[in-house]
């Protein structure tokens, strides 16, 4: 008698559910994704119009694991991947409405002006502040502040959290949010010295050391691997599928949803959630009794607006010699920051212009997001002009506004972190991916991703 292959049911098609799904059926599984919307992708999404390009959510993949190099290679994708250009590595932030390189040795942080000589001598004497020995959870801000100074706050981990997270550091939890930051006091009682030590290291097996991990998207943009994923995958993605009820019953999830109005069932003896953590709270699970996901709603996930600008080369004083700008909450603006899409990848924009895209909102400026796309436009424009030196109306406009954007890792999320520990061990056959686990990248959720195949292979004794 042939032997049914053992069955994953996956609720999402974004990166992660498309990822778990390709290395499942790869080990022999047979899968269905779920995915509620008609597209696969989720927060990986492109829009194409003459010429111009503009992404929807991520920009940019960093290649911190061999292993998402290898998946990029594996998918036959080699030659539509492009890494950024060097010109990337050059980061700017605004200071008194003008942009100023983020210094990349020791010789232009002494001599930058970005931060004062007080906090220069601040951060010079980093490896003598005692570690950190309380019970008590730090906030990034109070952790920066006790290691590093306000002006250091300000000027650099403001700005680099809202460009990572569009969060705030007085809320966001220095453990759960930067883990290798914190586990640099950890390890070696100092930022700095860590840093020195950490590097002389070989790094873990797979990993590529972030200084040494390169930034990469797709020619026709981040669609493009979700899509070729999604075209490798054997068995269905069912879009448009409305979850309604899971149940465990006769030691298989037995999965009801709605699809063009038709009520449908479906069996596994594997579930993964990979849908969004702030929706989980709507999904209704029974094992023996119902389980408890409204903790779903405690994350945080503030609005994003997402703008696409095209102009032409001309009418930009900036020579957009960088990766983007990053804006100090302190310095007052409307946006949280740019980036120059056309000086990272070729082709993003027709011959003789340039694309940039404008981030607003976040946790720190979330009524921004939500204004009327006129507004948000007014906004965008005035402050990238002043920055920038911009002349004239935009030749190409690109909304994407993001209700719920990106999960932050606020202080205390290490109770949403183990809650969802408890309940893949407490329910068999019971299994949580996305970015709402391990880190919010492209890159941390595809190695969640992996993992949480990992894991389903070994409870199933499955090579
Ligand atoms: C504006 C923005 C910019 C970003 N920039 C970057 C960047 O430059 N670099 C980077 O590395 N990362 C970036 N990120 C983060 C990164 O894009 C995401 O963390 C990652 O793509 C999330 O993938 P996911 O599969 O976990 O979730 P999602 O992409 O959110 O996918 C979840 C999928 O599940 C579906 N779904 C949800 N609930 C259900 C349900 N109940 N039933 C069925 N389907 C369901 C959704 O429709 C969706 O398709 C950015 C994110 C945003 C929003």
């Amino acid at each position: 008698m042939p032997v049914e292959p053992p069955s994953v049911i996956i609720i999402g098609g974004g990166i992660s559910g498309l990822t778990a799904a390709y290395k499942l059926q790869q080990a022999g599984y047979s899968v269905t994704i779920l995915e509620r919307s008609e597209r696969v992708g989720g927060a990986m999404y492109t829009h194409l119009e003459d010429g111009w390009l503009a992404e929807f959510g991520p920009n940019t993949i960093l290649e911190t694991n061999s292993k998402i190099k290898s998946l990029v290679t594996e998918l036959g994708l080699d030659e539509e991947k492009v890494y950024s250009n060097s010109v990337s590595s050059n980061r700017f932030i605004v200071k008194n409405a003008k942009l100023l390189s983020l210094p990349k040795s020791l010789l232009s942080f002494l001599s930058s002006s970005l931060f004062n000589w007080k906090s220069k001598l601040k951060i010079l004497r980093e490896p003598f502040v005692p570690k950190w020995q309380n019970q008590y959870e730090e906030s990034l801000s109070e952790f920066v502040l006790r290691r590093l100074g306000k002006n250091f706050l300000d000027y650099a981990v403001n700005p680099f959290v809202s460009g990572v997270y569009a969060g705030d550091p007085e809320k966001l939890s220095v453990k759960h949010a930067l883990p290798k930051l914190y586990q640099l006091e950890q390890d070696y009682g100092s930022l700095i010295k860590g840093q020195v030590k950490k590097a002389k290291l070989a790094a873990n097996e797979d990993e590529i050391p972030k200084n040494k991990a390169r930034m990469f998207s797709f020619k026709g943009g981040m669609k493009v691997l979700p899509e070729t994923i999604a075209s490798n995958l054997k068995n269905s993605i069912e879009f448009d599928a409305k979850v309604e009820q899971v149940q465990k019953m006769n030691g298989e999830w037995e999965i009801k949803f709605v699809q063009n109005d038709e009520s449908k069932t479906l069996k596994a003896e594997n579930l993964i959630y990979a849908g969004t953590g702030h929706q989980l709270a709507n999904c209704k699970i029974i094992n023996t009794e119902e389980i408890d996901l409204s903790f779903g709603s405690e994350i945080e996930y503030p609005p994003v607006s997402v703008l696409t600008l095209g102009y032409h080369q001309d009418q930009i004083q900036h020579a957009l010699n960088g990766f983007g700008v990053l804006i100090p909450q302190v310095e007052n603006l409307q946006i949280l920051g740019a980036l120059f899409n056309s000086s990272l990848f070729p082709e993003r924009a027709p011959k003789s212009h340039v694309v940039l895209t404008v981030f607003m909102g976040g946790a720190r400026q979330p009524e921004f997001a939500l204004m009327s796309e006129d507004k948000r436009l007014e906004i965008a424009v005035k402050n990238l002009g002043i920055l920038l030196g911009i002349s004239g109306s935009p030749a190409f406009v690109f909304h994407k506004q993001w209700t719920k954007a990106i999960p932050q890792f606020n202080m205390g999320y290490g109770k949403i972190k183990s809650k969802f520990q408890h309940l893949e061990k407490d329910n068999i056959g019971l299994y949580f991916t996305g970015n709402y686990r391990d880190g919010i990248s492209v890159a941390d959720t595809i190695l969640h991703a992996m993992k949480t195949a990992e894991l389903i292979k070994s409870t199933n004794n499955i090579n």
